[in-house]
């Protein structure tokens, strides 16, 4: 038996094969090569295999969103066997006499250069679609598997640690929980484990072996126990852990339908965070009143071009109709620091978390904001969609936003394009600025939701990616919980409500405080609603204290 010890990040306890993360460098080097036929053999393979992909993606996503999502990947499976594009690889083989990766590559930012040059919007936006198809198609060659998980089984995913491209990618069917070297509980795994609902433990360092692969792990995401091939008493107690979790769970499902109420009749709004559209089955599974944050940067983390207003539009309409008229609160996007997007050529920065990030790279950005500002506009037609800006500190920053919002407005109206006027604008709380200008900020927005994650970080001066801080890093810290008093009490007297969507929103011993404190709504990964709401039915408002924020 094998224990490693880190910091339980996400809840619950698994057990199954361990699985690490094949990760590919992507880098693709030009060789010379004699044998040419045998090249295009590989290349007729990988084609009928990036097809074959295609078209089951084609078909998985005709049955879950219909037609229009499928038709993209039909035409990329009819891309791939383009005569001009494999007629380009094939005169790059015979005249360079390279090997096929290399030419692949080639064609692809050929094509994609042509796509990007010409005058049509829409043309220009099939760049995108090229460098796709492409990166594909080299995978393909190059053994890179697809989703990051080659197993027929569930496995635990054990990884150094995960970049948010790379938790994209991942086949999460296919995921009982992950364990990394290095990591944090604000990190991007940490957070996906969350929204998923499944285990997960980070900062286990060199004691997480590559060697331990195919080993059966048992994990346990509350104490930051792994434990491979345990003895008998171990798995004993594991055993019954994971019996209560799962009674657990039938009972939580007793409080789906109930309402979000103290006993003595204090509402509150449960809503989610969510990363991406495949998310929201989570929400309506959890039985979320609404969608509180949308981090609508992982639509840029996931394309490899900026991603075009129309391919925004479907993605927000799709989660704004599947919420059926729930509020769907999508929050611009906080590109920069730890969410670094290559198309977005940021400088290298000394600090980036205090660099070009969030609401200062759209507002330094005006077309990439227009853009996103159109498609949440359009997509404010379907359902109830609020738009929120990251990282406010100042008046002036709202200010422009709103005259971003203005201007996308009236063109639409110019267009006869349909959008709701009424679309509600909010901000997050996370920068000390913005909790000290609260009074004023409140008067321009509708809501405020508190982003507990950043404004730890700003507040305590600690760097919410560094593993070391330990208690340093502390969410409970009287500052913290005064800064949420201060903005609570701004917006209540300018008549606007308040929530929470930083992780700290889902800790039940804080509970008590944020109703003490007069929290309106908590956004928590779809995993916590159910406990939350529990915790809420049993509690009195009126005997809350806010003792936690003396020092
Ligand atoms: C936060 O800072 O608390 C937040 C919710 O935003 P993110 O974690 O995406 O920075
Ligand atoms: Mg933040």
């Amino acid at each position: 038996m094998i224990l490693m010890q880190g910091k339980g990040v996400s809840r619950g306890v698994t057990g199954g094969p361990l699985y690490f993360f094949r990760r590919s460098s992507g880098e693709v080097t030009q060789r010379t090569v004699e044998d040419i036929e045998g090249e295009k053999a590989r290349l007729e393979q990988a084609q009928a295999q990036s097809v074959e992909q295609l078209e089951a993606l084609a078909e998985k996503y005709r049955a879950e969103s219909g037609d229009e999502s499928a038709v993209l990947f039909e035409t990329h499976a009819m891309f791939v066997e383009d005569e001009d594009y494999v007629d380009c690889i094939l005169s790059a083989l015979e005249e360079e006499h390279c090997n096929v990766e290399y030419a692949v590559q080639q064609a692809g930012e050929q094509f994609a250069a042509m796509f990007a040059a010409m005058d049509d919007e829409y043309m220009q936006a099939r760049a995108a679609d090229i460098k796709d198809i492409t990166r594909r198609i080299l995978n393909n060659l190059m053994g890179v598997v697809e989703g990051g998980i080659d197993s027929e089984e569930p496995v635990i995913l054990a990884a150094d640690d995960l970049a948010p491209s790379e938790t994209l990618q991942l086949d999460k069917s296919k995921i009982l929980g992950f364990i990394t070297q290095g990591g944090f509980g604000n990190s991007h795994t940490a957070i996906l484990a969350r929204t998923m609902g499944i285990p997960a433990i980070c900062g286990l360092g060199d004691a997480l072996k590559q060697d331990y692969e195919g080993r059966t792990a048992y994990i346990d995401g509350e104490t930051g126990k792994v434990c491979l091939e345990p003895d008998e008493i171990t798995l004993q107690s594991f055993r019954e852990k994971l019996a209560k979790q799962e009674q657990m769970r039938e009972l939580m499902q007793t409080m789906r339908g109930q309402e979000d109420v103290t006993l003595d009749g204090r509402h509150i709004k449960l809503y989610c965070n969510i990363g991406s559209p495949e998310d929201v089955s989570a929400v309506l599974s959890n039985d979320g009143q609404g969608i509180g944050l949308f981090r609508s940067e992982f639509l840029y983390l996931a394309a490899s071009d900026y991603p075009t207003e129309e391919e925004q539009f479907q993605a927000y309409k799709s989660v704004a109709e599947a919420m059926g008229g729930k509020r769907v609160i999508i929050r611009t996007p906080d590109i920069g620091a730890d969410k670094q997007v290559d198309y977005f050529h940021l400088t290298k920065e000394e600090n980036p978390a205090m660099g070009l990030r969030a609401i200062r790279i759209c507002l330094n950005r005006p077309e990439v904001f227009r853009t996103q500002l159109r498609a949440l506009y359009r997509a404010s037609a379907y359902g109830k969609v609020a738009i929120m800006f990251p990282m406010i500190t100042s008046v002036w920053e709202v200010k422009e936003c709103k005259r971003a919002c203005k201007s996308v407005m009236a063109e639409l109206t110019k267009e006869g394009i349909p959008f709701n006027p009424e679309t509600e604008i909010g901000i997050m709380m996370e920068t000390p600025a913005s909790i000290f200008m609260a009074r004023d900020l409140a008067k321009l927005v509708d809501f405020f939701s508190v982003g507990t994650n950043d404004l730890t970080q700003y507040t305590l001066a600690c760097d919410r990616q560094c593993n070391d801080l330990g208690k340093f890093f502390d969410p409970h810290h009287p500052a913290i919980l005064r800064a949420l008093k201060m903005a609570a009490d701004a917006a209540h007297a300018e008549g606007i409500w308040i929530g929470i969507c930083g992780e700290l929103g889902a800790d039940l011993s804080l509970l008590p405080t944020f109703l003490a404190i007069g929290i309106d709504e908590l956004s928590v990964s779809p995993a916590s609603v159910l406990p939350l709401r529990a915790a809420i039915r049993k509690s009195i408002a009126q005997t809350c204290t806010l003792e936690k924020l003396e020092g």
